[in-house]
């Protein structure tokens, strides 16, 4: 009788704790349907480590949770954000919560159609040289490159939207296209797009899209004069091929602040602008978050404190 007093007991401190759990924890997932290649932003009321986007068991994605801090008198919250690869099909997905490997919260996510331009881009024997030829230097640079987007900062610089680098709204290319390049010798090779090119003269001032950090402000062999700005923790703005760099490395940038010239160095078919984001190494659709904030804070607290 005692024996079975204490299971009784045990039992419901168990129901009582996942029950105050659950009443407890509370997320906010921004946009609740996207479609390939634009990002989400998770918000919650407790500390998480990691979102983690599973088709079944296989992970697709993953973003690093950090603190956002709001005026005094108001309860601050952790927020993710984590981009769907332009890859993925449409369908029923799942993110999951986790604090290490224990898992706090799964989250389902309908991922919706979408359709990406295919183009054909012919290369002459220079531009195929750089895209083909081993290169030592050409490594370091995208391993330094690699290093800066995958690294997981804890300023938020930036958490509005951004505005266009550029005024113009000319595109030549946009993100997701499913390229196709054919080479001097014959050869061809498949790649997709991970930004939009604004089809604009050499000269043409640019901006930064949003406020942060230069991280990177150099020339590099495939991308020509190149900018990468960090506005917070896993995202980034790069803008690549410029005749003319206008900032230093470690700088700190208002959105709108001149970043440099457009051109066309690099691996470039003629003048332009190529505008990318990066969210936690992911190439993201930069048109998403010139549509919304990259941390709506107001839509977030109104769902995880309601
Ligand atoms: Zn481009």
């Amino acid at each position: 009788m005692k024996r079975a007093c204490i299971f009784l007991c045990v039992g419901f401190f168990f129901v009582f704790q996942a029950a105050a759990q659950s009443a407890h924890f509370k997320y906010a997932v921004i946009p609740e349907n996207p479609r390939p290649g634009e990002p989400v932003t998770i918000g919650v009321n407790d500390t998480v480590k990691q979102a983690v986007l599973f088709a079944n068991e296989k992970q697709l994605a993953k973003a690093a949770f950090f603190s956002v801090s709001l005026p005094e008198g108001m309860p601050g919250f952790m927020a993710a954000v984590l981009t769907v690869p332009s890859t993925v099909s449409p369908g029923a997905y799942t993110i999951k919560l986790e604090n290490d490997s224990v898992l706090i919260c799964e989250i389902p996510l309908t991922i919706t159609e979408r359709e990406f331009v295919s183009e054909v881009i012919e290369l002459n024997s220079d531009l195929t040289a750089i895209r083909t030829e081993p290169d030592p230097q050409k490594t370091a640079e995208a391993n330094r490159l690699w290093a800066i987007l995958a690294r997981t900062g804890n300023e938020v610089y930036f958490s509005g939207k951004f505005i266009p680098p550029v005024s113009s709204t000319r595109r030549t290319s946009f993100f997701g296209d499913r390229r196709v390049f054919k080479y001097s010798n014959g050869k061809s090779d498949t790649s997709i797009h991970a930004g939009v090119d604004y089809g604009v003269p050499t000269g043409t001032r640019v901006l930064a899209c949003g406020s942060g950090k230069v991280l990177l402000a150099r020339g590099r062999i495939v991308t020509g004069n190149s900018v990468v700005i960090e506005h917070a923790p896993g995202i980034y703005s790069l803008y690549y091929h410029l005749d003319k760099i206008e900032v230093k490395e470690n700088a700190m940038v208002t959105a709108g602040d001149l970043l440099g010239l457009s051109g066309a160095t690099g691996l470039a078919t003629g003048p332009h602008l190529h505008w990318e984001i990066r969210v936690s190494t992911e190439n993201t659709d930069p048109d998403a978050f010139v549509g919304r904030s990259i941390i709506d804070k107001d839509l977030i607290l109104s769902k995880i404190y309601r």
